[in-house]
C-alpha cells in the first residue's frame, strides 16, 4: 500500500480511472502493481507489447475526458459474497470484513478499495503520461497531474 505521508487522493483517484481505461481499451486487467505519489506515479500492467504513440495519446485523452465530465466519486457497501462474484478482492487488506466498500466513479468505474478519494473527478486536474515502457511482459505507465 501507499505510505501515508505520500498519499494523494487526486493521484489515487486518477489511478482508478486509468485502470478502467486500460481494461476497456486492451482488456488487460487493472494494474497488478503500482506506486502512487503526489509528484508522479506509476502503474504496471500484464501486457504483450509496447504501446504506440497514438495509443498513449488515446489513453491520456480518454482519462482527461472522464476527469472533465466531473463525475461523482461515491462509496457503496456490498456483501462480500456479491463482491467476490464481480471483483478481484485480493488487493484489499486482510480483515476488510463482510461488507466490502466499492468506489464508483460515475457510471465509468467500480472497484473495491479502502483508500481515500476525491469527491468529483475534476478535482484531479489534468492527467499527463510522462513515459511508458515494456519489458518482460510488463507495461509500465508513469504519469503526473497538472493543475488546470
Ligand atoms: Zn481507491
Amino acid at each position: 500500500m501507499e505510505s501515508r505521508k505520500q498519499y494523494n487522493p487526486q493521484m489515487h483517484s486518477a489511478e482508478h480511472i486509468l485502470n478502467q481505461t486500460m481494461v476497456r481499451m486492451f482488456n488487460c486487467g487493472r494494474s497488478f502493481s503500482n506506486h502512487i505519489e503526489k509528484k508522479k506515479s506509476k502503474c504496471d500492467y500484464h501486457f504483450e507489447r509496447a504501446l504506440t504513440d497514438e495509443e498513449i495519446v488515446d489513453i491520456q485523452d480518454k482519462v482527461n475526458n472522464i476527469i472533465q465530465k466531473d463525475m461523482p466519486v461515491v462509496e457503496e457497501y456490498i456483501s462480500r459474497d456479491d463482491a467476490e462474484q464481480s471483483y478481484n478482492l485480493s488487493k484489499l487488506p486482510d480483515g476488510a470484513g463482510d461488507s466490502i466498500r466499492l468506489i464508483k466513479i460515475g457510471d465509468y468505474d467500480a472497484c473495491p478499495c479502502s483508500g481515500q478519494h476525491i469527491t468529483h473527478t475534476k478535482e484531479i486536474g489534468k492527467f499527463k503520461i510522462i513515459s511508458t515502457n515494456f519489458e518482460n511482459s510488463v507495461l509500465r505507465i508513469r504519469f503526473k497531474l497538472l493543475d488546470e
